[in-house]
């Protein structure tokens, strides 16, 4: 239910949508506003940056893999990535804000030069999956918008596109479905739109807007999203 809902044309225009709106944030945000923390524990409006830019790399690395047949990983390991989401972090403002823009100019111009072919050659991502290389825009499209909200800097999800939010809401149920966490009916109050997420127990029913859902289902803050008979909707495991 999840690539088919979407197109390769719709992630190339989600990633340049979310690359506007994560570069109109963080324009936004003063230098002296950067050390301040973000919506996601533990990182600055400094690691933000950092870490779409390090992704940024790193779905280079898989557009190279897909155009050359030859593969190179996302990242060497794990404790890289963090380090150089760190490293990054340490950046003077100028550099970091710049390499956050160089970084997004880059990964475009490497997409631009894939064709049909290497669009159905297969890639790993960081986590582990065999994708085609058609799902690396998706990939970068979900980073920038949730990043973008992640910020703190006045962007939230009810400014993302609604058929991104769908799209996200489609890939989170999916994902979500067969891992640890409750079973869940999910109706949207702001559009025709119901899921189900398999898992333990009969399934709670949430209600939200598309906005809300998203945010409940990447396991971001959710106002006015409810469970069975207005509850609180279940607290899920992490999605990422
Ligand atoms: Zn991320």
């Amino acid at each position: 239910m999840t690539a088919a809902n979407r197109s390769l044309a719709d992630g190339l225009r989600w990633t340049a949508q979310g690359s506007a709106i994560f570069a109109g944030a963080l324009a936004a945000l003063p230098d002296g506003h950067l050390d301040r923390p973000t919506r996601l524990a533990g990182w600055s409006g400094r690691h933000l940056p950092a870490h779409l830019a390090a992704n940024a790399e790193a779905l280079v690395n898989l557009a190279h893999w897909a155009r050359t047949g030859e593969e190179r990983p996302m990242y060497s390991s794990p404790a890289q990535r963090e380090a150089d989401i760190a490293a990054g972090a340490k950046l003077p403002a100028a550099e970091l804000r710049a390499w956050s823009a160089r970084a997004a100019e880059a990964l475009d111009a490497r997409l631009a030069e894939l064709d049909r072919r290497h669009w159905q050659r297969h890639v790993r991502t960081a986590q582990g999956r065999t994708v085609t290389a058609a799902e690396i825009p998706w990939m970068r499209a979900r980073e920038v918008m949730v990043h973008a909200v992640d910020l703190g800097a006045g962007v939230e999800f009810g400014d993302l596109p609604a058929d991104f939010l769908l799209a996200l809401i489609d890939d989170i149920t999916a994902k979500r479905s067969g891992a640890d966490g409750p079973a869940l009916a999910l109706a949207a109050t702001d559009h025709d739109g119901t899921w189900t997420v398999s898992g333990s127990g009969g399934p709670t029913r949430v209600a939200g807007t598309l906005a809300g859902l998203a945010a409940y289902l990447s396991g971001r803050r959710s106002d006015g999203v409810t469970g069975s008979a207005g509850d609180p909707a279940p607290t899920l495991p992490r999605w990422l």
